[in-house]
């Protein structure tokens, strides 16, 4: 089998790994397998060369298209034919970085020493020194991820469930606590230790519907992580059923949960919320159509609050502020106090969302009855 080949089966075999929450339908502009368009910090377009190093697999995860358990063809490339694969687009300028995965083939050690020396090889034999996202393999140990993370400029690895009975559901192979929290704890030790180290941090991500772990619960995982650790960010990635698997006839989640959770997790990470702020449903899911920030909101006993009183902490569970308005707010009326809703307009502040939560100067901008 050709190179072109096998990368359109091992990339098309690491499509559900996300390291971007926003491109789920944006097509790459080349039509070459493996190429993700991620979206930069600042909205632009990234593309990245998302593959697995090998889609041979010991683990039975559920959900997983490389699952022990399916039957389909199994390939791998090596570390320098993957470099050498990369470089070919890199120096054409289609791709600006690569997103390397593996699923495990003999063992774990092994995995993550053939990511490893992907990386080493193109840092160091081709010189290579632009952007990589790496996985960590759940249960590699400490040593490979210090490697990888002197290697990598973000590391990854994924959590999928909200707990360890969520997990034990979907893999029979996976140890939650051990091979995947205690990992994601070292990565942030060994990154808090060597600032250095990995400059774009850490992620995870879920699978949201392959088992009945609710949205209340994810986030509450969620949460507690965030405290512990400074991992950047969480990609949701939606259940969908693969031909195969043992939950080949479960339901598909629907992309509007995802999209929910994505907005309540930005709550909780950007502007430091509490789950017990939020509003759940009967089920403890979100709910699917209403902005949770809004939801929140109607549930706090502290709006309508003063715009020139209120302190960030408040401001910013204001619906339509946002934290760069809040700090803009607080800066500004030092000096003049507001006395005018299309001043906090012009801050970039959305007026007719916040409208019913604040007051300027004494006076209800409107109510909350009348929303
Ligand atoms: S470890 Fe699980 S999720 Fe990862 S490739 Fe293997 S089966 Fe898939």
């Amino acid at each position: 089998m050709d190179k072109l080949k096998k990368t359109q089966i091992l990339s098309d075999s690491a499509q559900f790994d996300l390291c971007d929450s926003k491109n789920k339908s944006k097509k790459s502009e080349v039509n070459l397998p493996g190429i993700y368009p991620a979206t930069g910090a600042n909205g632009c377009t990234i593309p990245l060369f998302k593959t697995l190093l090998t889609n041979k697999c010991n683990n039975d995860c559920k959900y997983c298209i490389n699952c022990s358990k399916r039957n389909f063809t199994r390939l791998e490339l090596s570390p320098r034919e993957l470099s050498k694969v990369f470089l070919n687009y890199y120096n054409k300028a289609y791709v600006n970085g690569l997103f390397l995965s593996s699923g495990v083939n003999h063992s774990i050690d092994e995995t993550m020493e053939n990511l490893i020396d992907t990386c080493n090889i193109l840092r160091k034999d081709y010189g290579y020194q632009d952007y990589i996202h790496l996985k960590i393999i759940p249960g590699a140990s400490k040593d490979q991820i210090k490697r990888a993370m002197e290697l990598a400029d973000r590391v990854s690895i994924n959590i999928e469930a909200a707990s360890a009975s969520g997990l034990a559901e979907l893999s029979s192979t996976k140890d939650y606590n051990k091979d995947i929290l205690k990992r994601l704890k070292w990565i942030d030790k060994i990154a808090k230790r060597d600032k250095t180290l990995c400059p774009s941090g850490a992620t995870t991500q879920l699978i949201v519907g392959a088992n009945n772990e609710t949205d209340d619960e994810i986030l509450k995982r969620m949460e507690s992580i965030y405290k512990k650790t400074d991992l950047r960010r969480t990609y949701f990635s939606e259940f969908i059923p693969i031909n195969g698997t043992e939950l080949e006839k479960n339901n598909e989640c629907n992309l509007k949960r995802t999209n929910q959770l994505y907005h309540a997790d930005a709550l909780l990470n950007d502007y430091h919320f509490k789950t017990k702020e939020m509003a759940f449903d009967e089920n403890g899911n979100l709910s699917l159509n209403e902005d949770p920030k809004i939801l929140a909101a109607k549930k706090m006993e502290i709006f309508p609050i003063e715009i020139n009183k209120a302190n960030y902490h408040d401001l910013i569970r204001v619906p339509g502020i946002g934290t760069k308005s809040a700090r803009r707010i607080i800066n500004i009326r030092r000096k003049k106090p507001f006395n005018n809703i299309d001043d906090l307009k012009r801050l970039g502040v959305v007026t007719n969302r916040a409208e019913p939560y604040i007051k300027l100067e004494g006076s209800y901008q409107n109510s909350l009855d009348n929303y």
